[in-house]
């Protein structure tokens, strides 16, 4: 089996979880009555303070759920220049909500307030399109899993109210920035006015992503899903998956992170690695010295069974999860050490 660093999406359902979901109890969640889903709908919600819930088939999904929701077609979204929404949702946010998009250079994927008071549009003036929703992304994928600093968010949201515009949190690893900052969900969800997050990471479910938000957004997100085909019925079945992600799988992201903290000590002073960015969860960014491809690096790493993924011609990522222990931690920097 090789080593798997491409992403914390690899992660397979443990005996235990499999477990969980053959005994779920389910219903047709679109007729409302799977039980399963319910229950880890309501909870997600209450975690983050909101309304209610939505259990959508992706992260994608989710957040351009929320996007649809929040925005009319001509409207345009702000956010940083590496999010999720615009590079890696299949232009989503333009094609099925049809927005523009207004990119922000943050600082590892973190704006201010300031940029986004900045970046809002003159509605008085019919030349430029509605600025509608800011969405932030924590922890940052292209940031190198950076964290957000929640008081910053915090005056984001003031930006947004003093303009009239929406908040939404791309939440796919926001467990893995709160097994850092500290702060629990209510806290990191009062900010936004939607939030997505995500059970397929590094909290190890197989499938799905919870949207919370208000009562009135939750109902019109239904929609936006059954429009999108995501209507789905025995659902409870992979709902459940994620329930046990909430009951089991969060303490241990602590590990996660020491196992990204220990490559990368290990990988920066290597001659081939001109720097690795600075870790502050469970996402590695090498950065290669010039001559070397990150298209030949992952090509030698898996000739020694080491699976990484591309992010930029010289920068290889690496994201440590629930299936990679301190032994495959360490076959993985004695892979570096032999080619780098
Ligand atoms: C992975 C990811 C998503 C959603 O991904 P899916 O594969 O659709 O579940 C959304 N935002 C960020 C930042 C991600 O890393």
């Amino acid at each position: 089996m090789p080593i798997d660093l491409r992403s914390d999406t690899v992660t397979k359902p443990t005996a235990a979880m499999r477990a969980a979901m053959a005994a779920a109890p389910v219903g047709d969640d679109v007729f409302g009555e799977d039980p399963s889903v319910n229950a880890l709908e309501e909870r997600m919600a209450a975690l983050f303070g909101k309304e209610a819930g939505l259990f959508c088939a992706s992260g994608t999904m989710a957040n351009q759920i929320a996007i649809n929701a929040h925005t009319g077609p001509g409207d345009e979204v702000i956010c940083d220049e590496g999010a999720h929404i615009y590079r890696y949702e299949g232009g989503g946010t333009m094609a099925t909500s049809g927005c523009s998009v207004k990119l922000l250079h943050g600082d590892r994927g973190r704006f201010t307030a300031d940029q986004v008071a900045e970046a809002v549009n003159d509605p008085g003036n019919p030349h430029f399109p509605v600025s509608r929703l800011v969405v932030v992304e924590n922890t940052s994928n292209r940031g190198g899993g950076s964290i957000w600093d929640l008081q910053q968010v915090r005056g984001i949201r003031a930006a947004c109210d003093a303009h009239g515009l929406k908040l939404h949190l791309d939440g796919a690893r926001i467990y893995n920035a709160m097994a850092v900052d500290g702060n629990d969900a209510l806290a990191w969800g009062a900010p936004f006015h939607s939030a997505s997050i995500c059970l397929s990471k590094g909290l190890g479910a197989p499938v799905g992503s919870v949207l919370v938000g208000s009562n009135a957004f939750i109902m019109q997100a239904r929609r936006v899903r059954k429009r999108l085909g995501g209507g789905m019925r025995q659902a409870g079945i992979l709902a459940a998956a994620g329930s046990f992600a909430l009951d089991h799988h969060i303490s241990r992201l602590q590990d996660d992170h020491a196992r990204a903290k220990r490559l990368e000590s290990a990988l920066s002073g290597l001659p081939a690695v001109e720097q690795v960015l600075p870790v502050e969860t469970n996402i590695v960014v090498v950065v290669l010295r010039s001559g070397r491809t990150a298209k030949a690096m992952l090509h030698k790493l898996r000739d020694q069974a080491v699976l990484a993924s591309e992010f930029g011609p010289n920068m290889v990522r690496m994201v440590t999860h629930l299936d990679i222990d301190d032994a495959a931690t360490e076959q993985a920097i004695a892979a570096w050490r032999s080619i780098a």
